[in-house]
Formats: structure tokens, C-alpha cells, sequence
């Protein structure tokens, strides 16, 4: 199938194509919806548009879409064409092992036999198992030249963040990108404003870690609060002491859980936004932000920085994100983590 047969999608495929048109190809895809055969679908068109023979172009000369017609891409559309690797989940438990990943990549890193690119396709991205994503991540944070991975899944938050957020992607119907919480959103735009309008200097970083300290006592507040008033403690005021110490404790501990989960979400919404300045760095593309609403403050920070720095930026919150969650002293591990942020 070529793109223009997929009235059903008009959207996501025009904005797909017109990224062609302007030359972005990106080196990493998610394609996210609710039915896996079309997504498949979607991907053979994009794997035979980038190596067709008799290409569509678009205004820019650059190719929008296939003819389906040479010979590339019907071995293609059978998946007989030695540049498109197809990964998909195998055995009985439905997954995709590190040696599947490896093996496809020993391939990738070698030069395209006969098309311009060579394409990789991970059907099913959220069957990729620990040690499978790892690796891939590895991949996809140096990935090699002409090469372009599209990882499909019907269940995008089960990915790995790490990889999620290196990814350009597209929804073809079910489950969008980043979902933020209204405070953080709110809180987040406050950040990068003042990321934006910031020139250096460690006043004002530390103005920047006191800006999420403060919204952070603000989360912890409301979570105690709305908690305590569930819990049976407010209800109940004659109860036996032994009850009453196990609900403390109970309460206690779920405050901590909330406050915890919370704190992640926080810090995912400050990634996303990090992921968009990166990709800013990146591919100069403003179709696939995440965070559209924050480009003019995204772009700021990424006319400052390298992709290099970009690629630390994410790092180093996926480093603060996991120091958080052992018992590391909160506001030393936040501090140190977005002290080292290169903005
Ligand atoms: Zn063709």
C-alpha cells in the first residue's frame, strides 16, 4: 500500500509526509494505535517510500510516499527485501530477546545492500524484553547512519521512558503521548519560562531547583491532606489503640507511596519537556514536540545547548529519577541532578 490509500488516517500520514517533504527524517519512530496489522501496514509504506525506485516527491523534491509498483517495494510489501528487518515477538511467552535485537543489528551496522536505507521494525515494541530494550536503547542512542527503526505498539506507557522519549511519535488512533497533570503542566511552563530567561549563573540555577523544591512541598501538602481525609482515622474517633496505631502506620506509608508516585510524574513531565529540547537540537523539527504549547521556550534552551548536551540532559534525570526511587536524601539528589542540567 502507498500512503495516499490510507484515507483512514489522514492526519498522522500527512503529518508523517510532511516531514519528508521538509527532509526530517527522523532516526527513531513509535507508531502508536489500536490495531497492529495497520501499523504494520504504515511502516512497510514508510520502508518502501525511503528506498522506492520511482518515489512520489513532494514540492521540495524531497520523496512523500511510494509507487508500490518497482520491484523494491513489492519484495518490500513481502517482506523479502534484505534492507527492512522486521523483529517481531517469539516463543511462547510472546517476547523479543536481546539475541533477536543483536542479531538484526549486526546486520543494521553494515552498509544497505540495495536500497538507501536500511529499516528496522520492531512489531509489538512493549514485548521487548529488559535486556532486549537495553540493548536496543543503546542502539537507538548512537543509531547507525541510513538507518531508521520504527517500533510499533498498542501499548505505548508499558515502553521504557528511556526509549519512549527518543522516539518521534505518531498516533494512528488509541493511547497519545504525554499525558501531564494539569499542576505539573502549570508548574512546567513556570520552569522552562525561567530556563528560557535564564543566562547561567548558579543564582539563578538555584532558583531553578527552589522553583521545583516549592512545588514539590506543594504536591507532598496536598497529597496529606487528601489521604488523611480518606482514611478511616477521621471517621472513626472511639476505636482500640492497637487499630488506630495500624491505621497511623497505614496512612503513613501510603502517603509516602503517593507522594512518591507523584514526585515521578513530576519529574516525567520535566523529561518530556528536556526530550523536546533535545529533539530541537536534533532534527530543528517542531511537528513532533511533545510539549507544543512550551516550543518558544524549548527552542531558547536548545539554540544554547548541543545534541550532546541534550542526550546528558535526559541522562542525568533518568539517573535522578532512579537515585530517587533508593533512599537517597530528596532534595541533595534533585539538587545535584538539575544542577548539572545543561540549559
Ligand atoms: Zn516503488
Amino acid at each position: 500500500m502507498s500512503f495516499r490509500k490510507f484515507s483512514n488516517q489522514t492526519n498522522a500520514i500527512q503529518l508523517l509526509q510532511r516531514s519528508l517533504e521538509k527532509g526530517r527524517l527522523g532516526h527513531a519512530y513509535l507508531f502508536s494505535g489500536s490495531d497492529l496489522v495497520e501499523l504494520e501496514n504504515i511502516a512497510a509504506t514508510l520502508g518502501k517510500t525511503l528506498n522506492c525506485e520511482a518515489p512520489i516527491r513532494g514540492l521540495t523534491g524531497n520523496t512523500i510516499d511510494c509507487c508500490d509498483q518497482c520491484l523494491t517495494c513489492r519484495k518490500t510489501g513481502s517482506e523479502n527485501y534484505p534492507d527492512m528487518h522486521w523483529i517481531r515477538p517469539e516463543s511462547k511467552l510472546r517476547i523479543i530477546t536481546i539475541n533477536q535485537i543483536r542479531q538484526v543489528m549486526s546486520t543494521v551496522n553494515l552498509k544497505p545492500t540495495q536500497g538507501l536505507y536500511k529499516v528496522v521494525v520492531i512489531v509489538a515494541a512493549d514485548r521487548l524484553n529488559p535486556q532486549a530494550a537495553n540493548a536496543f536503547l543503546k542502539t537507538l542512542e548512537e543509531p547507525p547512519a541510513m538507518s531508521v527503526f520504527i517500533l510499533l505498539t498498542l501499548d505505548a506507557p508499558r515502553l521504557l521512558e528511556t526509549i519512549l522519549s527518543r522516539c518521534l511519535r505518531l498516533n494512528f488512533g488509541g493511547n497519545t503521548g504525554a499525558v501531564l497533570r494539569k499542576e505539573d503542566q502549570a508548574w512546567l511552563a513556570d520552569f522552562s519560562s525561567m530556563v528560557a530567561k535564564t543566562k547561567g549563573g548558579m543564582l539563578a540555577r538555584y532558583r531553578l531547583v527552589g522553583s521545583l523544591l516549592q512545588h514539590l512541598a506543594t504536591l507532598k501538602e496536598e497529597t496529606e491532606a487528601n489521604l488523611t481525609a480518606r482514611s478511616p482515622l477521621e471517621k472513626y474517633d472511639d476505636v482500640d489503640p492497637r487499630l488506630r496505631e495500624k491505621w497511623e502506620v497505614e496512612l503513613t506509608a501510603s502517603i509516602e507511596s503517593e507522594y512518591r508516585r507523584r514526585r515521578a510524574e513530576l519529574l516525567m513531565s520535566l523529561q518530556w519537556w528536556l526530550r523536546d529540547v533535545w529533539l530541537l537540537t536534533q532534527e530543528k523539527t517542531t511537528e513532533f514536540l511533545s510539549l507544543p504549547h512550551l516550543e518558544s521556550h524549548s527552542t531558547t534552551v536548545a539554540q544554547r545547548i548541543d545534541g550532546e548536551g541534550g542526550l546528558q540532559n535526559l541522562r542525568n534525570i533518568e539517573r535522578t529519577q532512579r537515585l530517587l526511587a533508593t533512599n537517597v536524601q530528596e532534595a541533595l539528589a534533585l539538587e545535584v541532578g538539575l544542577l548539572k542540567l545543561k540549559l
